[in-house]
């Protein structure tokens, strides 16, 4: 018998948390608000500066973002371009132009590990929905051969995004995340926040400092274990930090994992001996895709892309449960479980 165990978020669903109230001037602060969209539940805490107008003007970005760049919405920009594949060149807004040239960089650099045309093979798994399944061989082969971010084309001066052939398929579920958070940061700093914590689930920003000139403490998820227990902390002072890896989503057969990051060299889920991939960076939409691709990619390959980005830097957690990382990450990670490993 097949035992099926799906991580499922379900839309629709909203909520806002308050977790401290004071009155200042007739302003209410909040320190933290959450609301759940992006397919997450998305966290913000502007501590002592939290006012409702601000918030509003976050999650109203957040949400205008999704509006253009989901591929789980009809009538999205996106799904606009995806539902003219091979028909016609699409007018889309500034913004998404701007992130699928980001991911093509990405996909340049990672020899096509990443992928943004990945949507045909994402909607053959589902996974993370309720139709999550196992595919037929052939069907991953079908869907395989509309992956290719080759017949992606931008049109800067038009304005618009192409599909070349009928079926291709944009998902940008890798990489707009990332931009939503670098969105996020951006109001902020217009608002002169000293320090503040986005929290686009688990695609983190670390605005700023914390009070007291302090950095930020970011717990890094230990992949076998319940949310929220760590495998030890990241200190970080204005950085966004990523993290892509198996537990995220998954559909569960038989006592195998199938994770939601694919190869688009296989069709099936990545498999480079890696439990999870964080990036510390200092752009989110960079950290994203990089999360991202260096997973796909594995150890190797992923290390040298990561080093290759400015600023950015990597822990790689194996299925061993040994640890490696980029001497900029190492420096500022305290393990936690002793159950892992450090290599050098
Ligand atoms: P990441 O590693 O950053 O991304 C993994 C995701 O990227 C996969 O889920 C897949 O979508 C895609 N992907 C897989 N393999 C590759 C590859 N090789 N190259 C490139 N991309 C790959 N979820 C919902 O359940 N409902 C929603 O309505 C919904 N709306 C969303 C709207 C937007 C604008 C965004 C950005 C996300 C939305 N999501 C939604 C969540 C989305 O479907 C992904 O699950 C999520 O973005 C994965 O993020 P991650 O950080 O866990 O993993
Ligand atoms: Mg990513």
């Amino acid at each position: 018998m097949m035992f099926y165990k799906f991580f499922t978020l379900k839309r629709g669903f909203f909520f806002i948390c308050f977790l401290f109230f004071t009155v200042t001037n007739g302003q209410t602060i909040r320190a933290q608000e959450s609301e759940f969209t992006l397919g997450t539940v998305c966290v913000v805490n502007l501590y002592e500066r939290g006012t409702n107008e601000l918030y509003r003007k976050i999650f109203r970005r957040i949400r205008e973002i999704e509006e253009i760049m989901s591929a789980n919405r009809a009538g999205t920009d996106l799904d606009r371009v995806n539902k003219q594949a091979g028909i016609m060149p699409v007018h889309v807004r500034e913004e998404l132009l701007y992130v699928v040239e980001r991911a093509l960089v990405y996909a340049q650099s990672s020899g096509g590990a990443f992928d943004p045309t990945i949507g045909p093979l994402v909607n053959l798994w589902g996974i993370g929905g309720d139709a999550a399944h196992i595919p037929g061989e052939k069907a991953i082969q079908d869907a395989l051969s509309l992956v290719n971010w080759r017949d992606l084309i931008v049109d800067r001066q038009a304005g618009t995004l192409f599909l070349k052939r009928p079926g291709m398929a944009l998902d940008l579920g890798a990489i707009a995340k990332g931009y939503a958070a670098d969105e996020a940061a951006r109001i902020i700093k217009e608002a002169r926040i000293p320090g503040a914590i986005v929290d686009l689930g688990g695609n983190v920003f670390a605005y700023g400092e914390k009070e007291g000139s302090k950095p930020w403490r970011i717990g890094i998820q230990d992949p076998l274990e319940n949310r929220g227990t760590f495998v030890g902390i990241l200190e970080v002072r204005n950085k966004t930090v990523v993290t892509s890896g198996v537990y995220e989503r998954f559909l569960q057969v038989g006592g195998k994992r199938y994770h939601h990051i694919l190869s688009p060299q296989t069709g099936y889920p990545a498999d480079t001996g890696l439990l999870s991939v964080t990036i510390i960076a200092d752009r989110s939409i960079d950290a994203d895709a990089l999360a991202t691709a260096a997973f796909a990619l594995g150890y190797h390959a992923g290390r040298i892309l990561v080093e290759s980005v400015g600023g950015a830097a990597a822990i790689f957690l194996f299925e061993n449960k040994t640890i490696r990382g980029t001497a900029p990450a190492m420096a500022n990670f305290s393990l936690y479980n002793q159950g892992y490993r450090i290599l050098p």
